[in-house]
This record gives C-alpha cells, structure tokens and sequence, in this order.
C-alpha cells in the first residue's frame, strides 16, 4: 500500500457493506464532518443505510456476489461519487486483502489494516508463529507447514491430550474437534479437514493443546497510521455454544487489575508485531491464571459497542 493512499485526509468515506454496520459507521463519519456513500443491491433499495447516507450507488442484484462483495463495482462506486476513503465494515469483504490492496491501486484509502496485515493475521497457523517470535504466549501447540497425518500425530502425542485440531483459515467454530484420546485423532483430522477444505478451501490444520473449561477473553485494540497503538480493554466471552459466542460482557467480571493489564499488554504486542493500523480484536483463552493468545480479527467487530 501506498504511504500517500494511507495517510491522505479524506472528506467522502464509501461504506461497503449494509445493516446495522453501515448506519453505524454512517452515524460517526456524519459526527465528523464526512460525506458518507451508501452501496446497495437491488433488494436493499428502502434499506435504512441508503436513506442515511448522503449518496447511494445501486451495485447489482441481490446476490452477495453480485453486489456486495464486487470489488470493482464497488471501486466504480468510489470514482463515480468523488469517495477517496472506503470502510469496509464487518463480514463481505472486511477481511479480503485483496479488496484492501484494489482500494490502494485505485487511489482510496482503506479504512482498516494494509492488504499485509490482513494476510500476516488471517491464517491462524501463520499469526501464531509471527506471535511467537513477537514474545506473546501462546497455548501449547503445533501450527507447523506439515500436514502428513504422521507429524499432526506426532504433535498431538508431544502436546498431550485433550488437544484441539483446528482449520488454519477456521471461522465460527468450522474444522474444530476436541480430541481426548490418541485413537480418535484420525479420524478427527480426516473430518476436520473435509469440513475445512469445503467451508474455507484450505484444509490445512494446526493443534492445541485443548484447555479445559477455558475462558474466552478478547482485547479490541485501535492503531493508527503514525504508529500508535491502544488497548481498549477486554472482553468476556466465556459463554458459547458450539464454540461460538452468545453473550458477551465489558469489563470482565473475571480479572482484577494485574490480570486485566496482563491481558491488554499481551494485545498490544500482538498488534505491536505487525504495527497495526485500525481496529481490530486479539482473541486470548485462558485457563484461570494465564492468557494465551489464539487469534486476531483484522476489523470492527459486530460486538464492538459492548465495550464502546
Ligand atoms: P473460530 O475462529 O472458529 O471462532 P477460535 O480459534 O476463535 O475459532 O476458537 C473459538 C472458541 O473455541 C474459543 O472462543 C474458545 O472457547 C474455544 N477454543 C479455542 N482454542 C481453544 C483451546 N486451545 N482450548 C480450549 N478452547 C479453545
């Protein structure tokens, strides 16, 4: 990305996504003066964020594919209206680098982390190892590039069971098998990678060591282009379903201050370690007494406003 596309001072901001989170972010640049640019499919043409915004551009039909997550239509979009920023939201194309990078080409900044950013933290198996080196404590585990069934084996003895096998491109509890005894790990990896290679397109697996009764604690963090970096605290989000959050709860009513600090600083260095631009999230489990750092979202999360 361009240093002149990054730091250059905008006045019109394209939303590139729909909902909830386009009003949102429609609301705070209206509060700061910007002209805002709604996106639209053909189904979303009475939806509140087009009437919200200063301007609307019709992308194509109902279809995500279509509309939604068409970078070039969406780039057409900025040029046509005079838009020189572009906030991709959550969900679509938040996480696509190569949305971010299209928005760079094109001259617009991207309203969130540089197209290497999104890449360095969007394989678990390839941010782990950066946190490594970074010094942020990680569960125990294997997020190696070997995929034969023989070193995940050989891992999983190493780490000691339970471990959790988990899709490297994993979202939303998908590829995920908690594995208590070494004669299920076969098969657990044989089904974690078919639900892996259909859901992601990339069956590449790492191992944890599976924390019992863990909790789920995550930091939002916010940095900006001139290298500040802060933690906005923490995040409860111990009860789930299916691995998945249900509720979530600002502060923590499980830290006290030492361990509140402990967490926040270890998200720091996370984002520290690829100088981070934007907002974002660490997500830490803990067994009670440690954190351990398990993975980023490189975007504005839908339950930002828990902590806001
Ligand atoms: P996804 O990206 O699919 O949501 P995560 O890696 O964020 O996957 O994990 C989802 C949930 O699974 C976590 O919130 C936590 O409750 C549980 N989990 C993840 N890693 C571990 C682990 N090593 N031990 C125990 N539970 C874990």
């Amino acid at each position: 990305m361009t240093k002149t596309a990054l730091y250059r001072r905008f006045r019109t901001l394209l939303i590139a996504n729909r909902g909830e989170i386009a009003c949102r972010v429609i609301r705070t640049a209206r509060a700061m003066g910007l002209r805002t640019v709604a996106v639209y499919s053909e189904a979303d043409a009475g939806a509140l964020h087009v009437s919200e915004a200063d301007d609307a551009v019709l992308l194509g039909p109902a279809k995500a594919a279509d509309s939604y997550l068409n970078i070039s239509q969406i780039i057409e979009a900025a040029k046509q209206t005079g838009a020189e920023a572009v906030h991709p939201g959550y969900g679509f194309l938040s996480e696509s680098a190569e949305f971010a990078q299209a928005c760079a080409d094109a001259g617009l900044v991207f309203v969130g982390p540089t197209p290497e950013m999104i890449t360095a933290m969007g394989s678990k198996s390839g941010s782990k190892a950066l946190m490594e080196k970074a010094g942020v404590p990680l569960v125990p585990g294997y997020h190696g590039a070997a995929q034969e069934d023989a070193t995940l084996a050989g891992a999983a003895d190493k780490i000691g069971f339970p471990v959790l096998v988990k899709a490297s491109a994993g979202g939303g509890g998908r590829g995920m098998r908690v594995v208590r005894k070494a004669e299920e790990l076969s098969d657990a990896i044989a089904s974690a990678k078919r639900e892996a290679k259909a859901a992601f397109g990339d069956d590449t697996l790492l191992i944890e060591k599976y924390v019992d009764n863990p909790r789920h604690i995550e930091v939002q963090i916010v940095g900006d282009s001139h290298g500040n970096l802060v933690s906005l605290f923490e995040r409860e989000c111990t009860l789930q379903r299916r691995h998945q959050k249900v509720i979530e709860e600002a502060p923590s009513p499980t830290l006290d201050t030492a361990g509140r600090e402990k967490v926040c600083e270890a998200a720091r260095r996370a984002a520290g370690a690829v100088n981070y631009v934007g907002a974002g999230t660490i997500e830490f489990v803990s067994d009670g007494k440690d954190v351990f750092f398990i993975e980023m979202n490189t975007r504005l999360q839908v339950e930002h406003p828990v902590t806001e």
